[in-house]
């Protein structure tokens, strides 16, 4: 603030020249000041499909599906022995832009961290954060803000949010990954706290909070309970999606040099895994109202990079039609009601784990008509440093 006051000429000069140049230009043209990316994890082209009937019907486009510019990602992981990828890879490629193997964060083959966008994007003076419904040590934040060949290592990866990469909006699931324990007596929601940051466990605290530097934990694993219909199964996440992602826009958009965000929706993989095609469905529902949120905001804001994509396919599932009479065969799940219809649908899967199939992308604003075409998903990452100008080592920000 003080070297703003003192250098009042000096933008004046400044605010003419833009008159003259950058703020002719319409603003998707100057690059993206911000860029969202939301990660359905597990979603692949049948997943999308199904979540587009339950919500909107067979003719009409979802939320997520209504982005302009659609590209089909290769997700294939450095496996040596097969080509499946995790979510640790994948999310991987994504953040950095490299290949590397299952179970490895934020490193390449060789074992040596890889910066990543989300740091990237804080080096050039943006702020950033992650939000899920997973443990926010989970893989896919994980590779993102962390530098580690295993993601089991959630506490490890913890310290390293607090130690190293420091992301401004950390709200998620995984509480046990930050309380002490008998071998770890370090609290590290403690040790957050003197770095700065609110911490909050619960949906009151964080609707009342104004402040800019927030962990929000609020479960002690993941948001919502993976198991198959009826057998305790649950998607009631204490926050939800689209809260936690109003709030992280709300509050990130507030810093002028603009922001990175990570937005995932674990429980399209978890539900997958166990068949649970209800919750799968509900948590894809959750997924495409954050994509509304996130996609109201970059309408209104043209320097926003938003793009929705899965990090892999999960399960090799299927959209069928309901056995004679009505309802799911052997080994099917439904059947689902196709809204503003009477058609029905099941679903079935051919595996319980991930598969290799491509999955679709969408996107909008600056940059995203790169996304058109197929692509493998180190490409995600290349297209939003070079959107955001972050490769150049500053970028949009020279706009603010
Ligand atoms: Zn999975």
């Amino acid at each position: 603030m003080q070297r703003l006051a003192a250098s009042a000429g000096l933008a004046a000069l400044v605010l003419v020249l833009a008159g003259c140049s950058i703020l002719s230009v319409p603003a998707e043209d100057r690059g993206a000041k911000n860029v969202i990316l939301i990660v359905g994890d597990g979603m692949g082209a049948a997943q999308r499909d199904a979540i587009q009937l339950v919500s909107v019907g067979a003719h009409k486009k979802s939320i997520m599906g209504s982005l302009p510019h659609v590209g089909l990602v290769g997700t294939n992981s450095a496996n040596s022995d097969y080509p499946v990828t995790d979510s640790a890879a994948a999310a991987t490629a994504m953040a950095s832009g490299v290949k590397t193997f299952n179970g490895w964060v934020g490193v390449d083959t060789s074992n040596n961290a890889v910066p990543t966008v989300l740091e990237q994007a804080k080096a050039a003076g943006k702020v950033v954060g992650l939000v899920t419904t997973s443990s926010v040590t989970d893989a896919t934040p994980a590779a993102f803000a962390a530098h580690i060949a295993d993601r089991n290592q959630e506490r490890h990866i913890a310290q390293q949010y607090l130690e190293e990469s420091e992301p401004d909006i950390i709200l998620g699931g995984g509480r046990s990954s930050w309380e002490p324990t008998e071998q770890e007596p370090e609290d590290l929601t403690e040790r957050a706290q003197e770095q700065g940051y609110t911490y909050l466990t619960d949906r009151t605290a964080l609707n009342a909070t104004s402040d800019r530097k927030l962990l929000g934990l609020f479960a002690e694993e993941q948001m919502y309970v993976a198991a198959p219909e009826g057998e305790g199964d649950s998607y009631k996440p204490a926050v939800s999606l689209p809260e936690m992602t109003r709030k992280a826009i709300g509050i990130l958009s507030e810093d002028p040099d603009g922001f990175f965000l990570l937005v995932e929706e674990e429980a399209i993989d978890s539900m997958g895994h166990v068949g649970n095609g209800t919750l799968m469905l509900k948590a894809g529902k959750a997924l495409n109202q954050s994509v509304k949120i996130a996609k109201d905001f970059a309408d209104e804001n043209g320097d926003t990079l938003l793009i929705v994509v899965g990090d892999h396919e999960c399960c090799g599932l299927s959209v069928e039609q309901p056995e004679e009479g009505g309802g799911a065969g052997e080994g099917e799940d439904g059947p689902f009601s196709v809204a503003g219809s009477d058609q029905e649908f099941v679903l079935d899967n051919s595996t319980a784990g991930h598969t290799a199939v491509d999955v679709p992308l969408t996107a909008m604003g600056p940059g995203a008509e790169r996304l058109a075409g197929i692509y493998e998903n180190t490409f995600i990452h290349e297209v939003m440093v070079q959107s955001a100008g972050l490769d150049a080592g500053g970028g949009s920000s020279e706009t603010s």
